[in-house]
């Protein structure tokens, strides 16, 4: 497919905008005429520019408030729409967006709004321009693609066609099914955007809220496809309004806006399999390679907290198991669970984490086909890694994360001990006496800056084929954390994505710290917290206190045996209820660089992370 986006959805200057949306391999741009007014140099300038970079100026967009209004300012429209194609011309703009009126002068009057847009299409005839009419979803009286088409087919003009935008359809609740039914030459351009589900003005949520494919909750890939069956051939574009791409770096965000394109063309190419004949081609990468758990984390840390993190996993029921063959890294094990530390002074993690004491550099998932998962990975548009391989060391294929973490692919088939016994002298198996039953990693908690969090929705989305569950907000005495999980069906890899909404919170002053996209904390899983936390404690691992308040409200709340409220209070364990089952969790107290680790248990088929325990953790650190 011939892929486009508009200007409005990057930050930076007009050229800066068009160098990174070249340097992502879109085809062209839609010209967005704010970008275009404030930009100092002609428009034969502005084409030259596009065509050294290889970019096509597919459209120019918007034109507003022209169809079904009274003959006075129609006449007046058709003038200005004169100007506009001298400078499409110019351009080398073949095709201007019309979005539906949205004036109060605007008459409601199907048969009027055709006649008026058969006269603009004229216009553009004489030129060789076309004209694609939109519906917005607060059009005074045009909303719905569905109107947009019957007077557009009333029109019945070679050179007026339809704009389908996916944010204007799915925003409404309107049914796209009926998209399927249109001639596919009549739809002339293609406009996808997602959006989070949120209660608030569409006009707002339009503008401020947008997101590009796959980051929000809107079924965009059901919507393409609709266009697909329609037969639609043109330009696949994105046109996102976002207040916080406004201001993020705009390389980011056109390797999001590609990766999102690639991502809906696969998603939708399973979709239409079967649908003859196939006029598009869609980007065909290799599939999901399918994750079963996560094998291991890798924490870099210099000698000196090499040293703190040593005890303090042993207090946390972890055994030494093995030393590196050809490395300062340290192997640590309990139950199913592995932990890395590397204090490797060359090694890549420290060079990223230098001076800022402990932080987690890598994740490896286990999975059956590695190489598949690079492979899809690279095609998603994420960077490969390799590390330097010593003699006798095993290479684990591994991709980089947005933020410069790793996450390596570990081989399924090389069972427990596999992995490392290439890489690691492993010591004497003998159990520890410190084992605190924890058997699994069960999430891993990342903290976010604000602009990060559609990143990574879509990459777990796209690259790791992990499902997003529903956004929280969350309140710590500083200001909001929004929450979002993500994990795999079968629920043996959990994330969690967390965002401080203000600068004060303790997420925030940890993304400080570690420069953003930093793991906050790990839980670990086990069968009997109350055993579990008791044993800790015992080894010396120190928990965050909770109010006794807390437990005073959850029996109001929650209709609980007075044993196991007891028992919770004494141990400080907080719990969580949902219609599947119950969770049981405890937070350690951070250690340096502000990580700290969280005890779960869970029970029945429970499926979230007491999030709304999360400001009873957040309030107790706020108070030591
Ligand atoms: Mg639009
Ligand atoms: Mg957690």
């Amino acid at each position: 497919m011939h892929r486009s986006i508009a200007t409005v959805s990057l930050s930076g200057t007009l050229r800066q905008k068009l160098e990174a949306i070249a340097a992502a391999g879109f085809d062209g741009i839609e010209l967005f005429e704010a970008d275009f007014i404030n930009f100092k140099g002609t428009a034969t300038e502005l084409r030259g520019i596009a065509a050294d970079l290889g970019l096509s100026i597919d459209l120019y967009q918007p034109f507003r408030d022209f169809e079904g209004m009274p003959q006075a300012q129609f006449l007046r429209s058709l003038e200005r729409a004169e100007r506009k194609f001298d400078l499409m011309q110019a351009l080398g703009a073949p095709m201007v967006l019309c979005c539906s009126n949205t004036s109060p002068l605007c008459v409601d009057d199907p048969s009027l709004a055709a006649a008026q847009l058969h006269a603009l299409a004229e216009r553009a005839a004489r030129r060789n321009l076309r004209v694609g009419f939109e519906a917005l979803a607060w059009g005074r009286h045009t909303s719905r693609y569905g109107q947009a088409w019957q007077i557009v087919k009333q029109a019945d003009h070679a050179h007026l066609g339809l704009i389908l935008d996916s944010f204007h359809t799915l925003s409404l609740k309107d049914d796209p099914a009926g998209i399927a039914e249109i001639p596919g030459e009549k739809i002339f351009f293609l406009q996808m955007a997602d959006a989070p589900l949120l209660a608030m003005d569409v006009l707002q949520w339009a503008r401020h809220h947008r997101s590009f494919p796959g980051q929000g909750d809107f079924d965009v890939v059901g919507f393409f496809e609709q266009v697909l069956r329609a037969g639609y051939t043109g330009p696949l574009s994105l046109e996102i309004f976002n207040d916080i791409f406004r201001e993020t770096p705009n390389r980011r965000t056109a390797v999001d806006a590609m990766r999102s394109l690639l991502y809906l063309e696969s998603e939708a190419r399973q979709r239409i399999a079967t649908l003859q004949p196939q006029r598009v081609e869609l980007f065909n990468p290799p599939p999901v390679a399918a994750l079963s758990g996560l094998a291991f984390i890798e924490f870099a840390a210099d000698e000196a907290s090499a040293r703190t993190l040593d005890t303090l996993v042993r207090q946390l029921g972890f055994r030494r198991i093995g030393k590196h063959r050809s490395k300062a890294v340290t192997l640590y094990r309990q139950g199913e669970i592995n932990f890395i530390v590397n204090a490797q002074p060359d090694s890549f993690a420290r060079g990223r984490f230098e001076a800022h004491g402990t932080s987690v550099c890598a994740l490896g998932v286990r999975c059956a086909d590695p190489l598949a998962a690079v492979g899809r990975a690279t095609a998603m548009r994420s960077k490969r890694h390799d590390s330097p391989v010593g003699p006798n060391e095993l290479r684990v294929p591994a991709v980089v994360a947005p933020g410069g973490n790793l996450i390596h692919f570990v081989p399924e088939a090389l069972g427990a001990n596999g992995l490392y016994e290439a890489d690691f002298i492993l010591e004497d198996d003998a159990p520890d006496s410190n084992d605190a039953g924890l058997a699994q990693i069960d999430h891993v908690a990342l903290g976010l800056a604000v602009d990060q969090l559609d990143t990574w929705v879509l990459f777990t989305r796209a690259v790791l084929g992990l499902e997003a569950g529903e956004s929280l907000e969350l309140a710590d005495p500083f200001g909001l954390i929004r929450s979002r999980g993500v994990a795999n069906a079968e629920r043996s890899v959990r994330l969690v994505l967390n965002v401080s909404l203000s600068q004060r919170t303790r997420t925030a002053r940890t993304l400080s710290v570690t420069g953003g996209g930093a793991v906050h904390h790990i839980a670990l899983r086990c069968e009997d917290i109350f055993a579990a936390a008791a044993k800790l404690r015992a080894n010396g691992t120190r928990f965050v206190p909770i109010a006794d308040n807390y437990y005073d409200d959850l029996a109001t709340r929650i209709d609980l045996a007075p044993e196991l409220l007891a028992r919770m209070r004494a141990a400080g364990v907080l719990f969580d209820r949902s219609p599947a089952g119950d969770y049981l969790h405890i937070y350690t107290e951070s250690f340096e660089g502000g990580l700290f680790f969280e005890v779960a248990q869970r029970i029945g088929r429970y499926d979230a992370y007491g999030a709304l325990n999360a400001p009873a953790r957040m309030a107790s650190q706020a108070q030591d």
